[in-house]
């Protein structure tokens, strides 16, 4: 394949921070071309349009007063980026050669592709337990969640029974967030010591409507359309017992989707996160960018990752001139 066969920028991933990346690239004439990934399920799930794809409502994204689902929210992102001429291909990335350039990738129908720039905006998946009612509850909106911050406050999880799954900072954080709307937290913790920091177990354990359940672990959660209870068991003694709840949320990690990159040469920190460098989306390999949840542990937010993705394409866009490839 000759360097002019090369796309001057692909983009990996299709969440907030691709196509931001995508709608600034295709306004400066970069002729995007987004792969928004291929669906796979359990333990995690993972859908083209990235976390949002299972949320409910983002009522937390600047311009919409009245809330937009997650999935619509992908579409209008999308749509946009189409709009200035993205290209957008149904496939995953399976591999990168970022060795030479123009950088050389292989993607899940079996082609290969060059490209002069890439940015990388794969997000992170949360963890989950991985039960087939837990997914379906968490696909369905069905009171199952990942993100506390994101649907903690929704009006069907005010002043009702809530648990937590989890014994990290990420739970203690979402646990205290949720004994502000409601009527009791329990936090479902494996073992019977937290790992969390201690200044985050003191913030939860104050609040007077926070509860721990020690040694027990989620084997399944019950109800149709919405869940009503979830059945633990006590890691110690083996005890089966239920809880009745209205919302779950699972706090138990999340996973930075960096395997397909894992041998290109780039840097990650120690939890597979991609290092960008400084204040810039600036990898350690010349051309290779990073937006979005895949580089930051950290704030996880819709609307950071969409900054990122901007500051993605326009660093892409300044080196592409650079290199002479408009
Ligand atoms: P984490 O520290 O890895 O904690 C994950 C928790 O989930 C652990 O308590 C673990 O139990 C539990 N767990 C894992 N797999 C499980 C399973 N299959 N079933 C039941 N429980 C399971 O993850 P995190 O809490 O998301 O934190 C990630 C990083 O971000 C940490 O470095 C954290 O300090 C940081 N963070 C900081 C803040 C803050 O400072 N504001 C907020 C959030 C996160 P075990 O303890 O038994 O392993």
């Amino acid at each position: 394949m000759a360097d002019n066969d090369a796309h001057k920028l692909v983009i990996i991933g299709s969440g907030p921070a691709g196509w931001t990346a995508a709608i600034y690239a295709a306004r400066a004439n970069l002729d995007p071309v987004v792969y928004v990934g291929v669906p796979k399920q359990n333990p995690s799930i993972v859908l083209p349009g990235g976390q949002l794809m299972l949320t409910t409502d983002v009522e937390n994204y600047p311009g919409f007063p009245d809330g937009v689902s997650g999935p619509e929210m992908m579409q209008l992102f999308q749509k946009q980026a189409e709009r200035f001429g993205t290209t957008v291909v149904q496939e995953d990335i399976e591999s990168c050669d970022f060795s030479s350039r123009p950088f050389t990738m292989k993607t899940s129908g079996g082609s290969e592709i060059r490209a002069h720039a890439v940015i990388i905006a794969t997000g992170a998946t949360a963890n989950w337990l991985g039960l087939a009612n837990e997914q379906r509850l968490a696909m369905s909106g069905g009171g199952v969640s990942a993100c506390a911050v994101c649907d903690g406050a929704l009006p069907m999880f005010r002043d009702q029974p809530l648990a937590v799954i989890g014994g990290g900072d990420t739970a203690m954080e979402e646990a205290t967030y949720l004994t502000k709307f409601a009527s009791k937290v329990t936090v479902i913790h494996r073992r019977d010591e937290l790992r969390a920091s201690q200044i985050m177990q003191d913030r939860y354990l104050s609040q007077p409507n926070a509860e721990v359940l020690w040694n027990k672990v989620v084997i399944d959660v019950l109800g149709e359309d919405a869940i009503k209870a979830v059945e633990l068991e006590d890691t110690v003694t083996g005890e089966r017992s239920q809880l009745e709840v209205k919302g779950l949320f699972v706090a138990i990690g999340h996973t930075p989707a960096t395997k397909f990159i894992r041998e290109s040469g780039l840097q990650f920190d120690n939890s597979g996160y991609l290092v960008l460098e400084g204040d810039t989306s600036r990898t350690n390999i010349e051309g290779v960018f990073g937006a979005g949840d895949v580089a930051d542990s950290n704030y996880r937010q819709a609307v950071t990752a969409a900054g990122m993705g901007c500051r993605a394409a326009l660093d892409a866009e300044r080196w592409l001139g650079a290199q002479g490839v408009h």
